[in-house]
């Protein structure tokens, strides 16, 4: 496997601000990786760093095996897409997307055709004279990455590329990028705060928190193994249950998460592992199913009843319940 990135032990502060705190990270050639957290976590900063754009305050940063730690974002082999597009306002698209072919004096046909291409691409003939301010969310975000890709940079670093469209053309980006993606067989580097857009279209997620990474793992795994209490409740909805409740209340000696769609109310309780009493303090409609907020002393928790015609919602809120689930459904969390 050919790396594409590798940062070993990168330390970034903006004064008292701790940005990134050891920062360990490896990233294969072709990868879609993408770095998730919740705002102000040093995911942008994680990303300049790798650009050029900021320097760390220690650690090295390898891109193919070439230390870039100090060389500007001009010689580094990437490129970036950032949330507000950067586009040229007075520039049409043609002139936007040739902008740095120009720049490298490639002869004008070979511009040309360089274009058209990446044009046909991303989905925009026909919008060559066109200039940003006549263009859709969607349209200016197409141009952006055709401007990115035009020099098939070996890495792209996609910084909430799409972050200020509205949720059904997002889903729909989502879909192209991916596609995209797989077609150049460029590595992404992603950043988004959104679990869904990182869960649906990377190889492997690095979870921030406070400037740290908390676990690197497949989509698959971060959900269905998160190795701490922060993963697991980031990432879909979950309930935690604390070391010494599991000890007092269940006889098991570690804390633990739960997926609603693994807890079963009132079944019949010898079939399950664990089984506690609760009280209702809520129930939600989603659409296909019901989301049931339950309490049992201090520790919250969420179940779910599928909507079903043979099985109609029996409870309200309020009531006692009986909670179960199995050892194989829970996830052991790190102390
Ligand atoms: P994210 O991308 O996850 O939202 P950032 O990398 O932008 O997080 O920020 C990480 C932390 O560093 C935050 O506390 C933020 O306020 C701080 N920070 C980022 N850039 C600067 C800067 N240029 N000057 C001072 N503090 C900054």
């Amino acid at each position: 496997m050919i790396k594409a990135l590798n940062l070993r032990n990168i330390n970034k502060r903006y004064n008292e601000t701790v940005a990134l705190s050891d920062i360990n990270l490896d990233i294969e050639d072709g990868e879609f990786f993408s770095l998730l957290g919740p705002s102000g976590s040093g995911k942008t900063t994680c990303l300049k760093v790798i650009g050029g754009f900021e320097e760390p305050d220690t650690g090295d940063v390898t891109l193919f095996n070439e230390d870039v730690t100090y060389t500007p974002p001009f010689k580094r082999n990437v490129n970036t897409v950032f949330q507000d597009y950067a586009l040229f306002p007075h520039m049409n698209v043609e002139e936007n997307v040739s902008y740095s072919l120009k720049i490298k004096k490639i002869p004008k046909n070979e511009q040309k055709s360089k274009v058209d291409e990446i044009l046909s691409i991303v989905k925009l003939n026909g919008y060559e004279k066109r200039k940003p301010s006549e263009l859709s969310g969607g349209q200016r975000q197409r141009v952006a990455l055709a401007r990115s890709l035009i020099n098939r940079p070996k890495i792209l670093l996609l910084d909430e590329p799409l972050g200020a469209l509205d949720l059904k053309l997002r889903e729909q980006m989502q879909f192209e990028l991916k596609n995209l993606q797989r077609q150049f067989q460029i590595t992404f580097i992603y950043v988004t705060h959104d679990q869904q857009e990182a869960l649906s279209m990377s190889d492997r997620i690095a979870i921030f928190n406070e400037g740290k990474i908390e676990q690197i793992d497949t989509p698959n795994n971060i959900y269905l193994k998160p190795k701490t209490a922060f993963v697991a409740d980031f990432i879909g909805t979950t309930s935690i249950i604390p070391k010494d409740f599991a000890k007092k209340s269940l006889k098991y000696n570690y804390g633990f998460s739960i997926r609603p769609e693994n807890i079963n109310i009132n079944s019949n309780i010898a079939e399950y592992d664990f089984s506690i009493n609760a009280s209702i303090n809520d129930i939600q409609f989603q659409g296909s199913y019901y989301k049931i907020l339950c309490q049992t002393e201090n520790i919250n928790l969420t179940a779910l009843h599928y909507l079903d015609m043979k099985n109609p919602l029996n409870i309200k809120i309020g009531d006692n319940i009986q909670l179960s689930w199995n050892k194989m459904d829970i996830t052991n969390l790190d102390d």
